[in-house]
């Protein structure tokens, strides 16, 4: 846990280790960088207010080197905020004030599908998209295709249910574990992200065909 308040700490720690978790901590975003490098721990929740660094940029720095699951713990409730965290890869989002319960509930959430990725799925393909839930890798036309985590959570939820359309709200609870929030929008924005990168519009649909008013569907071109 990266968290510079003390008291915010040491009750979320007491909280988590009574209900069986091994937890360590730092007050800083370096010291916590330092902490998740060393100790390798299964999941990190992470405070953005922090004294040295913002924890969106110690989320950053992470990525770089790890892809330890990171639940975000804050006081920022905005759109933007949650947006960003998840967009910088963060697995979840929790917001302050937060019960030890939701955490916890959050944080086996997240280690289930982190486990359920190393033994996840066969490959799905759909079209000339081969999409590996296992490797997390895309082909495109057998060309590799670099995707941000979420781009690629989208795209695999997707391809899970190729030829069925799938809601913006699903996605949302499903892909980006917002039941109650988010926008459509962050949906259009990653979705149009994703047509690029496979070379296709909105406009010039192939893959990746929106069904106006209902939600998107993952499915082979028309012929
Ligand atoms: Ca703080």
């Amino acid at each position: 846990m990266v968290e510079d308040d003390e008291r915010i700490r040491s009750a979320v720690i007491r909280a988590l280790r009574e209900r069986g978790h091994a937890v360590s901590s730092a007050g800083t975003a370096l010291a916590g960088l330092q902490l998740a490098v060393e100790e390798r721990p299964d999941l990190v929740v992470l405070d953005l207010g922090l004294p040295d660094l913002d924890g969106g940029e110690l989320l950053r720095m992470l990525r770089a080197v790890s892809a330890v699951p990171v639940i975000v713990a804050t006081a920022r409730d905005d759109d933007g905020s949650v947006v960003a965290a998840l967009d910088a890869g963060a697995d979840d989002y929790v917001v302050k004030p937060f019960s030890a319960g939701q955490l916890d509930a959050r944080i086996r959430a997240v280690l289930r599908r982190a486990a359920g990725a190393e033994t996840g799925p066969e490959p799905v393909t759909v079209g000339d998209l081969t999409v590996d839930p296992r490797s997390r890798r895309v082909t495109c036309g057998g060309t590799p295709v670099e995707l941000s985590p979420k781009e690629f959570d989208l795209l695999a939820y997707l391809a899970a249910r190729a030829g069925t359309v799938v809601s913006k709200r699903e996605l949302l609870t499903e892909v980006w574990q917002l039941p109650y929030g988010g926008s459509d929008k962050t949906v259009d924005v990653h979705l149009s992200w994703l047509r690029r990168k496979l070379g296709e519009s909105a406009a010039q649909p192939r893959l990746l065909q929106t069904v106006r008013g209902v939600g998107v569907r993952l499915a082979e071109p028309p012929p």
